[in-house]
C-alpha cells in the first residue's frame, strides 16, 4: 500500500514522527508493507519550528518540501494546494494521512479529493465551536471531505457521527502526540536558561501564547502580560512563537518575572514543562501533554476542543476572566489543584493502531 503523509507545521512534526516509526516497525515485521512518502508543506520554515524537531524525533528528510512559507490564511493555503497538486499527480498514492487542525491539513485534504484519493485524519472529529479559529475551519474542512477518522476522545466520535460519519469509518485509537511524549520523555533535558535563571523544580511556571484571540490585539495582550507578571507569584518562561513576537516587541512595560526565549526545542520544551508547577497556555497540544504529566494547566481560552483535558485531566479553562484567572493561581498557590487521570488509550501505542487499521483497510 502506498500512503502520501501530510506534516506542515511544529505540531504535525510531534505527530507525524510516532506514525512514521510504527510504519517502519510494520515494514519490517508484516507481510502488508506500506510505502510511504513524506511532504513537507513548508508552512512552517523557521529551523527552530521544523528542523529542530527532524533531528530530535529521528523524522527522516521528507521526500519534499513545497516551501509554501508565510503569508495569509488564503495565500498559504493557495500556494500549498497549488503545490501539492503538482505533487501528488507526479506521485499518486492510495491513500494521504493529514493530521492535527493546520492549513496545510486542510488545504492537501481538498487537493486529495479533488484528485479522487482517499483521506485519513489523525485527530479527526475534534471541535471547539468556535469560527473565530482558523484551525476550527480547518477541522471542519478536513472532516466534511476525509473518509477515515482517527480520534482521540469519545467527544470526537460523538461529534463526528453528528456529522453523519458512519461507524465503520471512525477509529478510537487515541493521541499520537502523547506516544512522542512516553518515548522521549527519558531523553528531555535543561535549556540553558534553567542555569542562567536558577531556576528549581515545581518552583516556576510555564507561558506559551499565540492564538489570534490572545496576542493580535496589542491592548489585551499587553494587559494579559501586565496581568501575569503581577500575580503568578513565581517566575513565568515564556518561549514566544513568531507570531506573537510583534506584539510583544511593541510593549510598553515589560515584564519583569515572565522570562522570555525563543521557541524551544522538543526536548528542552517538555523537560521544562515537567518540571513546572503550572502550564498557562493557549496551544491545544500543551493542554494535552500536561494532563499526561500531571502537571496543572491553565487554559487562557474560552473554549477547548479538548475537553478530556478538563474532564479527565489537570486542565482548567479560564477564558477572558481576569477574576478566574486569579482564583486558578490562588488555587495552585494552596496546592489545591486537582489530580487528574489519563483519559483513555492515550497510552504511547496509538501509532501502532493506526498503522494496523491502515494494512486493514488497504
Ligand atoms: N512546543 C515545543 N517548544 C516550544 C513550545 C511548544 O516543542 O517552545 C511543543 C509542545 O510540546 C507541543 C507542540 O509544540 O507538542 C504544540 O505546538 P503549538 O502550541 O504550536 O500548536 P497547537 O498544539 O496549539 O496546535
Amino acid at each position: 500500500m502506498k500512503i502520501t503523509l501530510i506534516a506542515g507545521a511544529r505540531p504535525n512534526f510531534i505527530k507525524i514522527a510516532p506514525i512514521i516509526r510504527a510504519i517502519e516497525k510494520n515494514n519490517l515485521t508484516s507481510g502488508k508493507k506500506i510505502d510511504y512518502r513524506l511532504v513537507h508543506t513548508g508552512q512552517h520554515y523557521d529551523d527552530k519550528l521544523s528542523k529542530v524537531f527532524f533531528e530530535q524525533l529521528n523524522i527522516p528528510e521528507a521526500h519534499v518540501n513545497l516551501g509554501a512559507g508565510s503569508g495569509t490564511q488564503a495565500e498559504q493555503t493557495g500556494k500549498i494546494m497549488v503545490e501539492f497538486e503538482r505533487d501528488l499527480s507526479a506521485h499518486p498514492t492510495d491513500l494521504v494521512v493529514v493530521v492535527g487542525d493546520v492549513t496545510s491539513t486542510m488545504a492537501c485534504t481538498i487537493v486529495a479529493k479533488k484528485m479522487n484519493t482517499k483521506v485519513a485524519h489523525v485527530e479527526g472529529g475534534i471541535r471547539s465551536f468556535d469560527m473565530a479559529m482558523p484551525e476550527e475551519i480547518n477541522r471542519m474542512v478536513t472532516d466534511s471531505l476525509a473518509d477515515y477518522f482517527f480520534t482521540t476522545s469519545e467527544v470526537a466520535n460523538q461529534n463526528l457521527r453528528h456529522n453523519g460519519v458512519k461507524e465503520e469509518r471512525i477509529f478510537f485509537v487515541g493521541n499520537t502526540m502523547i506516544d512522542t511524549l512516553n518515548a522521549n520523555l527519558s531523553r528531555a533535558f535543561k535549556p540553558q536558561l534553567w542555569d542562567k535563571n536558577k531556576l528549581d523544580s515545581k518552583r516556576y511556571g510555564v507561558l506559551t501564547l499565540h492564538r489570534p484571540s490572545n496576542v493580535d490585539d496589542p491592548e489585551k495582550f499587553a494587559h494579559w502580560m501586565q496581568l501575569l507578571d503581577e500575580k503568578a507569584a513565581m517566575p513565568l518562561i515564556f518561549p514566544v512563537h513568531p507570531r506573537t513576537l510583534k506584539n510583544f516587541a511593541t510593549l510598553v512595560q515589560k515584564p519583569k518575572n515572565i522570562i522570555t526565549c525563543d521557541p524551544l526545542s522538543y526536548l528542552e520544551f517538555i523537560y521544562l514543562i515537567k518540571e513546572a508547577k503550572v502550564v498557562i497556555t493557549d496551544s491545544g497540544g500543551v493542554q494535552e501533554e500536561t494532563t499526561v504529566l500531571g502537571v496543572p494547566c491553565i487554559t487562557l481560552r474560552n473554549n477547548t476542543e479538548r475537553p478530556e483535558t478538563i474532564t479527565f485531566g489537570t486542565n482548567e479553562m479560564t477564558g477572558d476572566s481576569y477574576d478566574l484567572l486569579i482564583d486558578s493561581l490562588t488555587k495552585l498557590n494552596y496546592g489545591q489543584w486537582k489530580k487528574g487521570t489519563i483519559p483513555p488509550k492515550w497510552d504511547g501505542k496509538t501509532s501502532e493502531r493506526i498503522v494496523r487499521i491502515l494494512t486493514s483497510i488497504s
